[in-house]
């Protein structure tokens, strides 16, 4: 055996976690993969997804391939889309293992509630992540709004979404999101910043022709009943990203800019640590494992499911992720 594998072993045997991670997407490429390998708690023993593998890792098709045939495994992250994810959790809770999972944390509210009504009953650690409310301002912005008198609110969440979903057809799909699955991000930040209950009082949504889920929307909710807070969501912007929220209050103006990562009081950046969201997740994530905790938060995914509730909806020119045959104007 040479260093590398003595080293290993080492590992292993003092109790780092096995962890296997389904759907072997985007994100599960960009961040989740990269976090697990840089991370002192886990080490990455086997992938499942139907399309894909890693390369030296045991790769499978299906959860249940990876659960009856690879390596044993202490914990599971899932990286799928959200409509279908809570069956390959319940197939992780029911096999002991314990979770995580991408945001946003399912299709729906009930069947997330069910999800951590197994988790509980199994006694296993879950983790519904949220990993826009670790970028390296969120903790600050709210350390700052804690004891201000807010005025107004305006969440600005706009992007491309062939630049960041390229040719993911599920996210304008039914179960898909749309624009909220972007949106969510801001909304996870917003009930983690704003002191006071965040309510839904109207919402109209842009829908494509030719799919299911909004390409646009604009939400108009309250913060503690009576102080206005807007959101404009558009996946249509093409040059660069607009990732912003601005909190005017009796002292000055909050403005937690680049996706929660710069902040600026009345135009003044203030400095912010160097906090990477994925390590964050995962080092978190180990927390719970150790405490057997369950952390899920469902407030940012039950805004969706009200902006939906209470939609008008317009139907607008049909999308296509091929730049050329879009025919949005
Ligand atoms: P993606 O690139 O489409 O990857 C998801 C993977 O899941 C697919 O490659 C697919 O791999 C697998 N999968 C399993 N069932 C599927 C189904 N019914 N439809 C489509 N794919 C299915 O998506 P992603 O961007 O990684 O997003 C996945 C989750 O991460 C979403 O909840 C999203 O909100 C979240 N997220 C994404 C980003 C981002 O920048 N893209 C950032 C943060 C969080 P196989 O075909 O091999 O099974």
């Amino acid at each position: 055996m040479d260093a590398w594998s003595d080293q290993r072993d080492w590992v292993t045997m003092t109790g780092a976690i096995r962890i296997g991670v389904v759907g072997i997407g985007k994100i599960a490429r960009d961040q989740h993969l990269p976090a697990i390998a840089a991370s002192p708690d886990f080490t990455l023993a086997a992938v499942a997804s139907r399309h894909a593998g890693v390369e030296h890792v045991p790769s499978f098709a299906t959860i249940e391939e990876m659960l009856e045939q690879g390596p044993e495994i202490d914990a599971i992250s899932i990286c799928t889309p959200p409509e279908g994810r809570d069956a390959i959790a319940m197939r992780a809770i029911a096999a002991g293992k314990h979770v995580m999972i991408e945001k946003p944390p399912g299709a729906t509210v009930g069947e997330v509630l069910a999800v951590i009504e197994s988790a509980r009953a199994a006694g296993i650690a879950f983790y519904a992540s949220w990993h826009s409310r670790e970028a390296a301002a969120v903790a600050a912005a709210r350390a700052w709004l804690a004891d201000r008198e807010i005025r107004s609110v305006a969440i600005n969440w706009r992007e491309n979404i062939r630049k960041w979903h390229p040719g993911q057809d599920w996210i304008l799909a039914a179960g898909g999101f749309g624009v909220f699955d972007p949106g969510i991000n801001a909304l996870s930040i917003a009930t983690t910043i704003l002191p006071g209950h965040l309510a839904v009082r109207r919402a109209a949504l842009r829908v494509p022709a030719n799919r299911q889920s909004p390409i646009a929307a604009d939400i108009a909710m309250t913060l503690a009943h009576d102080i206005p807070v807007t959101m404009a969501l558009d996946f249509l912007q093409e040059e660069g990203e607009t990732w912003e929220i601005l909190v005017d209050t009796a002292g000055g103006r909050l403005a937690l800019t680049a996706g929660g990562s710069a902040l600026a009081i009345d135009g003044t950046p203030l400095p912010s640590p160097h906090h990477a969201e994925y390590p964050s997740l995962y080092a978190h994530f180990a927390r719970l494992i150790a405490e057997q905790r369950i952390d899920a938060d469902l407030a940012p995914l039950q805004l969706v499911a009200d902006s939906f509730l209470l939609a008008e909806r317009e139907t607008v020119a049909p999308f296509d992720f091929e730049i050329g045959v879009d025919a949005q104007g």
